[in-house]
């Protein structure tokens, strides 16, 4: 995108027709308005047809006074900001005497005729350049790409204008044909090469048209629907995200279905909807290590009470196989306790570890351990894991335990259970115990803060520890904050949060290949944003999105599967259905462990 829009680069066009003519486009802060008139018995009115002329429509009543009053208000400026206007007067009776009746009427607007952000351009009926120095130096002409004009014409020039539908029959949707595109590149490079800004009328007014437009580099877009484009432009900085470090994915080995899964691995990327990965394969320049996995399957979301579940009821139904209502963590919607995998496989001696990128204390990592009938109870979530089986515990939330409301200090009584405990990222390579809990607040920075590679590493410290003890293990690993960037609705969140994700995926997959009896899941509790694509360059990891809403949605999320087991994972079932496939896998015949 080679020039920046702002909505200054926004043409009001037929502003008129509109509900409330010039103040809707003004209070968008348009760069240019557009006004059709008509000379009629010495006044100018404004309209589309003649027949439509009603004798308070004029250009005085809906333009030139509000216009003054504006300037006026903001001492001279067009604008509070340093932002220009072009008022862009259509003549739509003979070119001469409209002009000249505009001319006498802006006798009475010195406030008009003397803003220096302000430009009135004469379109429409425009008299022949060679008249054009009979008029006052502050009238300004809409030029035509086929005219040659001499210097002092030129200078009177403030934009060019041409018909779209002279280079192009395309309504807007998909891509222009090679040879319009061809045809409309050439007339605006070649009156950017006069320094002149150009336009095109009768474009199409869609969002797939303005962004292209904005690809062709056109100055001006415009549009019947002001404020839409607007909040579009206005939004463009947060919906696109121009990558410029991608990852080299891994290049995954076959698994023997056949060998008895011994540990499992469950990477929760929190918010993580398909689109969220598209973004992510194309902000890495078309590779994900996710999109290496065969095996595919689609998580029905939907909570005990709600159409759209929150993390806390999508992460106990993964860690309990039940449902429940929002807000709940392991416990059901009458708050009866629910029991997680991490309590059943220690059971059968499995270690087991939980990580996240964000407070531990919140809603997915605390499902595996906690048991509140409302998320906001990060105290006694905190206090919950001092009866957790869970060996390891790493990630942010560490003033849950260490600098409590109640003034208590959970670190000795865990120290006493046998956990080596820290609040400082920096111990966890030198840790050589096998149960440990890790709390650093920079573990729940954004990927754009600095967190680095907490996540990756975190995931490989927990391996390398179990590996380490021969013990067979369950891992959830959370990439909690694509969720946070699908809630700021910022594209570059997201997608700096999903490249982080894949990179441990990368590392989990590696591991499996080096140990098939592991069970490497990936999956997420729901989509968050409302997130489509608008546009994207696989070769340049560039991606354009945009966001329906600040919250979850209810779309089906996808589960991907690699190593032994994995194909039990394909098809469509409820997100509770990713505990009972885990426990089959392992084998555990859960009517031995008893379920309080
Ligand atoms: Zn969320």
């Amino acid at each position: 995108m080679a020039q920046e829009y702002t909505t200054s680069s926004i043409h009001a066009h037929n502003d008129y027709v509109h509900p409330i003519p010039f103040l809707t486009a003004y209070y968008s802060q348009v760069g240019s308005i557009e006004a059709d008139v008509f000379l009629r018995n010495g006044e100018l009115y404004v309209a589309h047809e003649e027949k439509e002329i009603t004798t308070d429509h004029t250009l005085d009543k809906l333009y030139l006074k509000p216009l003054a009053e504006k300037i006026a208000f903001h001492n001279g400026a067009v604008y509070a900001k340093a932002k220009t206007l072009n008022l862009l007067i259509d003549l739509k009776t003979e070119g001469i005497p409209t002009l000249q009746s505009l001319v006498r009427k802006l006798k009475k607007y010195p406030a008009i005729t003397g803003c220096q952000s302000l430009t009135i351009t004469i379109s429409g009926s425009v008299p022949v350049p060679d008249q054009w120095k009979l008029f006052p130096d502050y009238i300004h002409f809409d030029g035509r790409p086929t005219v040659a004009y001499t210097t002092e014409q030129l200078r009177r020039i403030s934009i060019i204008s041409d018909d779209f539908k002279k280079y192009t029959s395309w309504n807007g949707k998909g891509t222009l044909t090679a040879p319009d595109l061809k045809k409309i590149t050439a007339v605006i490079d070649n009156v950017h090469s006069l320094g002149k800004r150009i336009r095109f009328w009768a474009t199409p007014d869609l969002v797939n048209a303005w962004i292209t437009l904005q690809k062709l580099n056109v100055d001006y877009i415009g549009t019947d629907h002001v404020t839409a484009l607007a909040s579009f432009i206005e939004k463009e900085p947060h919906d696109v995200f121009q990558n410029t470090v991608s990852h080299a994915v891994h290049k995954p080995v076959v698994a023997a279905e056949s060998v008895q899964v011994k540990n499992v691995i469950l990477l929760i990327g929190d918010g993580m909807g398909l689109t969220q990965l598209y973004a992510g394969y194309t902000a890495n320049q078309g590779k994900l290590n996710l999109f290496t996995i065969p095996t595919i399957g689609l998580s029905v979301t939907a909570s005990a009470d709600s159409y759209i579940t929150d993390s806390a009821a999508g992460a106990t139904a993964m860690a309990t196989g039940q449902k429940t209502s929002n807000r709940a963590i392991g416990v059901d919607a009458s708050g009866k306790i629910l029991t997680p995998i991490t309590d059943i496989l220690h059971q059968y001696n499995y270690k087991t570890a939980v990580i996240s990128c964000g407070d531990i204390t919140d809603a997915t990592p605390a499902a595996f351990y906690g048991h509140v009938i409302d998320r906001e109870f990060n105290e006694k979530i905190a206090a919950d894991f001092l009866t957790s089986p869970v060996d390891i515990l790493l990630g942010g939330g560490v003033t849950h335990f260490t600098t409590r409301k109640d003034g208590s200090n959970l670190f000795p009584a865990l120290q006493q259970k046998g956990y080596t405990v820290s609040n400082n990222l920096q111990s966890l390579d030198s840790i050589r115990s096998d149960k440990y809990i890790v709390l650093d607040n920079a573990a729940a920075r954004s990927m754009k803060q600095g967190r680095g590679n907490f996540l990756s590493a975190s995931l490989q410290k927990a391996l390398s520890t179990f590996t380490d003890k021969k013990s067979q293990f369950f891992i959830m690993a959370e990439g909690a904050q694509i969720d946070y960037g699908g809630h700021a609705n910022n594209m570059e969140y997201v997608v700096r949060e999903m490249l982080d994700f894949d990179e441990a995926i990368g590392k989990a997959m590696a591991y499996v290949d080096a140990h098939p009896e592991t069970l490497l899941i990936i999956t997420a509790d729901h989509e968050t944003g409302g997130l489509t694509l608008l546009d994207g360059d696989l070769q340049k990891g560039y991606v354009h999105g945009n966001f329906s809403t600040q919250d979850h949605t209810a779309v089906m999320v996808p589960v991907f599967a690699y190593g032994s087991g994995a194909k039990d994972f394909a098809g469509v079932y409820q997100n509770t259905a990713i505990f009972d496939k885990i426990i089959k896998a392992l084998r555990i015949n859960q009517t031995s462990a008893p379920r309080n």
